[in-house]
């Protein structure tokens, strides 16, 4: 592990900096989550070190409650760790002041949510503009930026459909669509085939591989799915509280240990 510095920000503020090793973007150091207090407490993540380089994609795999959506949330900065950092580009999340973190959530991060979270009574466009409507772009460029973000997980014609008249896969499609439409630099998908047949679950795969290439994204995807963890990096194993490598998975070598990122 390096050694956390100190700098100062133009506004005299104390910002955490790591010395990250090139090449690294995500980082998790000794994060621990501790849901409740007291002899109901449970403690969900006990340790969590990981250190995601740039352009991986990466499978986090484990049982059904053994912390892969609050791992995510974290990493997010959708939730804060009972104790720990994480660091996006070096800079920990913890030291940022609320506007920056809003504003790490809205432009770093592309978040597909388990139950994809659309508003049914509005459109797929409208929904995937959200984000921009959010960061005060206007209406018309938003959902401009909403069709093209549309028509490239293939949902051109369904733009002006409300999400509830969509089916579960279209309805997945625009979910993803709405975490890319912004342009973040991480994507971050929470059993993002969970509730999809196996022909969709395909396609939604394919579409994440395709976009996670086209955007030079970084992505972590928590899944069941062992056909989608074998097509990423890496995997890593959720299980009491630590992330280790999964030994069921072959491990084929991330881009960025190989070190031709800088
Ligand atoms: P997974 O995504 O692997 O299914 P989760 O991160 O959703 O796991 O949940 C891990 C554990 O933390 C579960 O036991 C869950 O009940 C508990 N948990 C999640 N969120 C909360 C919360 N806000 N308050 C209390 N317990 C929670």
């Amino acid at each position: 592990m390096n050694e956390v510095e100190t700098a100062v920000a133009s506004d005299g503020r104390a910002v955490s900096e790591r010395a990250t090793p090139s090449g690294v973007l995500l980082e998790a150091c000794s994060l621990r989550k501790i849901y409740g207090a007291g002899p109901n407490s449970i403690t969900v993540l006990d340790g969590i070190d990981l250190s995601v380089g740039q352009g991986e994609m990466i499978a986090i795999v484990g049982p059904s409650g053994s912390g892969k959506s609050t791992l995510l949330h974290l990493l997010a900065a959708l939730d804060t760790p009972t104790s720990g950092t994480v660091y996006f580009s070096a800079k920990a999340l913890a030291a940022q002041p609320s506007d920056s973190l809003a504003e790490f959530r809205n432009r770093r991060i592309g978040f597909v949510w388990q139950r994809h979270h659309l508003l049914p009574d509005f459109t797929a466009a409208e929904n995937v503009a959200m984000p921009l409507l959010m960061r005060h772009t206007s209406y018309n460029e938003a959902l401009r930026k909403a069709d093209e973000s549309l028509a490239e997980v293939g949902l051109a014609s369904r733009a002006r459909q409300r999400a509830a008249q969509l089916s579960g896969g279209e309805q997945q499609r625009v979910a993803i669509a709405r975490a890319l439409v912004t342009k973040p630099a991480v994507l971050l998908a929470d059993e993002p085939t969970g509730d999809l047949d196996e022909h969709n679950a395909v396609a939604i795969m394919d579409l994440i591989e395709r976009l996670h290439q086209a955007h030079l994204l970084t992505s972590i995807l928590a899944t069941h799915n062992p056909v989608l963890a074998k097509r990423c990096g890496r995997v890593l194993r959720l299980e009491h509280g630590l992330l280790r490598p999964d030994a069921d998975y072959q491990q084929a070598p991330s881009p960025v240990t190989e070190g031709e990122k800088s």
